[in-house]
């Protein structure tokens, strides 16, 4: 199980202000921007804002505490567990996304089994439902704000392909799964981004989650859309805001000027007399009003350099 107070370098007693600005140090230093795409940057700027999601979110907070003294018990029984991945028991058979084990910022599918195990009584032929898994994915804010498609990877259960899901014999279970039917596979998908969609809204992509048992159908995927910060552009509701530097002479005199928006580039007049501070409006370049065809529009913001 990931440890999230050693992510963030903190621990327990760290105070809530602290370890806000122990983030901000960190995901400043690992953003994917600055590390020229790094896989590994990637990796560690994800886990950097899941242990910071998890950490200063109370009742998750609560959950993860929970959940990672019940695994450190758990590793002291040895050979009466066997192991991970049997998810057995009808936890989360509902559909429902409880917020339980799977939804308190869990994203060790192996932790939520351990709950599941220690919680359900033992009925291993019993169809069961996948887990839910609920993962943060950092979008690109033009991808936000005009939708799109991203590739996601994530690990998810599936049924065992040594044994094709019967885990064996009682007498010589399947060694590839211990007798769990199960493994834990990498998987890539490519997410659908709805054009507008707001920052920090959860998509749900069913049946993307963990594949259930015995017939029984696969959990849901649930990603929680976090727009990365752009260079030039900022996100306010439907309209995008851009500051813009002009000469004195274009400010004084007025003209043409050439400006970049989410996807494409547009001429605007910048009007004689023009101060810093100053905006321009330009109709229907923003980002999409959700589930409509209409977008906002782009906010050109004028600063005139000095002379
Ligand atoms: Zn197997």
């Amino acid at each position: 199980m990931a440890d999230f107070y050693k992510i963030l370098g903190i621990d327990r007693n760290t105070p809530l202000k602290e370890i806000k600005k122990r983030y901000r140090e960190l995901a400043r230093k690992h953003h994917p921007d600055t590390n020229q795409g790094s896989k590994e940057s990637e990796n560690r700027f994800k886990a950097i804002s899941e242990a910071y999601e998890v950490l200063t979110n109370k009742k998750k907070r609560l959950q993860y505490d929970q959940q990672q003294a019940h695994s450190r018990r758990g590793q002291g029984r040895g050979a009466r567990r066997p192991g991970w991945g049997h998810n057995d028991g009808d936890f989360d058979f509902s559909g429902g996304f409880k917020g339980g084990p799977a939804g308190a910022g869990g994203h060790d599918p192996r932790d939520d089994f351990r709950q599941a195990t220690e919680q359900q009584p033992h009925a291993p032929n019993m169809p069961t439902r996948g887990f839910d898994l609920q993962f943060m994915v950092e979008v690109p804010l033009a991808t936000v704000a005009l939708g799109g498609r991203i590739p996601y990877t994530y690990d998810k259960y599936v049924t065992c392909e040594t044994c094709g899901g019967t885990g064996g014999e009682d007498k010589a279970p399947c060694a590839a799964c211990r007798g769990t039917r199960q493994e834990v596979r990498t998987v890539t998908l490519e997410v659908a981004i709805p054009p507008g969609v707001a920052d920090q809204y959860t998509l749900r992509i069913p049946e993307a989650g963990g594949e259930g048992k015995n017939g029984g159908p696969p959990g849901d995927l649930l990603l929680k859309v976090i727009t990365q910060p752009h260079p030039l552009f900022r996100r306010v509701k439907n309209d995008i805001h851009v500051q813009v530097n002009i000469s004195p002479e274009l400010a004084e005199h007025g003209g043409p000027l050439e400006v970049e928006t989410l996807d494409a580039m547009k001429t605007i007049q910048v009007e004689e007399g023009t101060l810093t501070g100053e905006e321009h409006r330009i109709a229907g370049e923003g980002a999409a009003i959700l589930w409509g065809k209409k977008r906002g529009d782009l906010v050109v913001k004028f600063h005139i350099e000095e002379a």
